[in-house]
């Protein structure tokens, strides 16, 4: 690990001010990415503002019956609230899908949000990365591409985004609350994260000296049928190879609204507007959940050794859709298919 300066934000506002004062400061929430990237310089801020001591911890009821998660809640807080288990089990569920208990203990919602790539070629400094040196190359493009990208995939980068719980944010089409400089903006989950297009280091919208301050859900949460299932190589903990949120709505044995969002397969959570659009006014068949499967696996390219992800996606599509219609929600915490 390289030198660095730290400071504790007594505010928000002294946050937002310290990481504008100093180029290449970075702020510091649980520390389980930022901190680990360090450790193999990956990362190198000159300066961590560490803003775990603002108020930014509370999960508060919105007036329209929504919710406000503070950008400090931790993964474990937010999984057990009871309100999030009660009218959105399918957050419970995808925050309970990641890492350990110990690191959701001190993950926070913020930190998730923003945690970077877990492309084995971005962590290692000796091989060709364009996310971590632009310009450099894709090493992972005819490497070992296990777990890579297959859909909005570049010539530059197959990285994907690694969270359990954006994938049910992006479901729950939540709003991303952030401060800076120039005032306080909302950036909906689906502009949050960016394709990796020829600049794959800017991975998300947020600018460098903006400061997160919640996330916000509306008040439709798939309570009834959902379900968050994830494909992974051991169960004990794993990063994704592909998971699925599935939010759906039914109404007189027909499905009303269909959401749903891939994980461990792109740059950022997966939707197809016009495979959820094609399930609407449908009965909640296996044969439905199939053609909407192949819409959006039709888009998908692999890249040798991460191609069987393409059927493993349209076959995982197929069983959460089905899982959520039939009201049977994946357990987290025994870890079985339902
Ligand atoms: C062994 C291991 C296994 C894991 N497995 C999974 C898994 O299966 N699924 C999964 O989803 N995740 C997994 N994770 C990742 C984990 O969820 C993230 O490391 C964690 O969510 C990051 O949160 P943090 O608060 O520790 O962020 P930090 O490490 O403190 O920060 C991460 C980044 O976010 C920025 N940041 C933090 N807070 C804010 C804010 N309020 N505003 C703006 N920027 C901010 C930081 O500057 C930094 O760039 C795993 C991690 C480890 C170490």
């Amino acid at each position: 690990m390289i030198g660095f300066e730290y400071a504790r934000a007594s505010t928000i506002a002294d946050a937002v001010n310290q990481v504008g004062a100093t180029p290449g400061a970075k702020f510091l929430a649980g520390g389980t990415n930022l901190v680990d990237l360090m450790k193999v310089r990956v990362e190198t801020p000159a300066k961590l503002i560490d803003v775990t001591h603002l108020p930014l911890d509370r999960v508060e009821k919105t007036p329209n019956g929504g919710l406000k998660i503070g950008a400090l809640v931790r993964n474990s807080d937010l999984a057990y609230h009871p309100l999030v288990e009660r009218h959105y089990p399918i957050l419970s569920s995808a925050i309970l899908a990641g890492a350990s208990q110990q690191l959701r203990n001190m993950a926070t919602v913020g930190g998730n949000l923003v945690q970077r790539t877990r492309c084995a070629y971005f962590y290692d400094l000796t091989m060709d990365c364009n996310k971590r040196q632009p310009g450099a190359g894709c090493a992972a493009k005819n490497g070992l591409n296990r777990m890579n990208a297959i859909l909005g995939t570049s010539e530059a980068c197959i990285a994907v985004h690694p969270s359990d719980m954006c994938v049910a944010l992006a479901v729950l089409e939540s709003s991303v609350h952030v401060v800076g400089p120039r005032g306080e903006r909302t950036i909906s989950l689906s502009d949050f994260h960016r394709l990796p297009g020829d600049t794959p280091h800017h991975e998300t919208n947020l600018e460098p000296d903006e400061l997160i301050t919640a996330v916000v859900l509306p008040p439709q949460g798939f309570a009834a049928n959902h379900t968050y299932i994830k494909i992974r190589d051991r169960m004990s903990y794993a990063f994704a190879l592909v998971s699925v949120a599935v939010g759906l709505e039914l109404d007189g044995g027909k499905i009303k609204e269909a959401r749903f969002a891939l994980g461990g397969v792109a740059h950022r959570p997966w939707r197809n507007a016009r495979s959820e659009a094609a399930l609407a006014g449908q009965p909640p068949t296996a044969a439905a959940f199939a053609k909407a499967a192949d819409v959006v696996m039709g888009e998908a390219k692999g890249y040798g050794h991460n191609t069987f992800k393409i059927d493993l996606a349209r076959r995982a599509i197929v069983r959460a859709l089905s899982q959520a219609a039939g009201g049977t929600p994946q357990s987290q915490s025994h870890k079985k298919f339902a």
